[in-house]
């Protein structure tokens, strides 16, 4: 089969599909050929095939459109019309997972005035004319003097709305040199080339360090030698356990050795108290003693 007129015949049939059609080959291999000649299926970006298949229907009947136009201040619409406020939109699968982010979009662009049609595939593989005929009829449009059919092909760079200009450079904060503004990102607003800068900065400037927590380790071990409760270290200190016990560690503070067992804990005296109190009770009143290990019931195994 001869693949060299592939380029042009996309072009003027619009779809994979109809080129198929045409060639009679399968989609598959069009598209692979395709892509072997470095042909652009044209979307994301450009337009979709059913996007093409409107803009195809409207070039026919001669009304001018602006194929991924800016509306809204916010979106892009898949199809706007020269001569009414309309937009066309050619409702693909994605549709359908988008459903109310679209309707959302849908009530800003009402809202600025257009009126927005959904299409569905099915309904423009059906018959894109009908469709295109379907608008007409209700809104009682006419063929342009002189359609004008502007397609976007591309929303990169300058032809984006969005577009601020490119990568803007800006000067490190350590070394001085070029670097862009969203190479590095940092807590303390500062541009820096990467974080061997940023750590280089920092050590100088530690009175900027986002750290919460600049704590004296020494203060904390000689708390721990002077007896406190870790409990209460944490606290003060805003740390936890395990940052704790590293540090005492690491400078070598011999760990106080855990009590365990029964009544080891904070309140280890007074359950110690409550617990013989309950025992003297349930002995005065000839119940069987309780069957208790360091202050806890313990469930008979039955
Ligand atoms: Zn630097």
């Amino acid at each position: 089969m001869d693949w060299s007129n592939l380029k042009a015949d996309y072009e003027r049939l619009g779809t994979y599909k109809a080129v198929a059609a045409a060639y009679g080959a399968s989609v598959s291999a069009v598209g692979q050929h395709a892509r072997e000649q470095g042909i652009n299926p044209g979307y994301p970006g450009g337009s979709s095939p059913l996007e093409k298949l409107l803009q195809s229907a409207l070039m026919k009947v001669g009304i001018g459109f602006t194929a991924g136009a800016y509306v809204g201040n916010r979106y892009f619409a898949d199809i706007l019309l020269n001569q009414a406020p309309i937009i066309l939109e050619a409702d693909g699968n994605w549709h359908k997972i988008h459903v109310e982010r679209d309707a959302k979009r849908d009530a800003h662009l009402t809202a600025c005035g257009f009126k927005v049609i959904r299409f569905t595939g099915a309904q423009l593989n059906r018959g894109a004319d009908q469709c295109v005929q379907s608008v007409i009829d209700e809104y009682g449009l006419t063929p342009d003097a002189d359609p004008q059919y502007v397609i976007r092909v591309s929303m990169m760079g300058a032809e984006n709305p969005h577009w601020t200009g490119g990568p803007q450079t800006v000067a490190c904060a350590q070394c001085g040199s070029e670097t862009s503004r969203n190479n590095f990102r940092t807590t303390v607003k500062k541009p820096f080339c990467n974080s061997k800068c940023y750590g280089a900065y920092m050590s100088a400037h530690p009175e900027e360090s986002p750290r919460k927590y600049k704590l004296n380790w020494d203060d904390v071990a000689s708390r721990y030698k002077a007896g406190a409760d870790p409990d209460d270290i944490m606290r003060e200190f805003g740390i936890g356990k395990t940052t704790l016990y590293r540090h005492l560690r690491r400078m070598g503070v011999e760990f106080r050795r855990k009590p365990r067992g029964p009544y080891s804990g904070k309140y280890g005296d007074e359950s110690r108290a409550n617990f013989r109190r309950g025992h003297e009770q349930r002995r005065r009143n000839g119940l069987a003693p309780l069957q208790g290990q360091g202050g806890r019931f313990v469930r008979k195994a039955s």
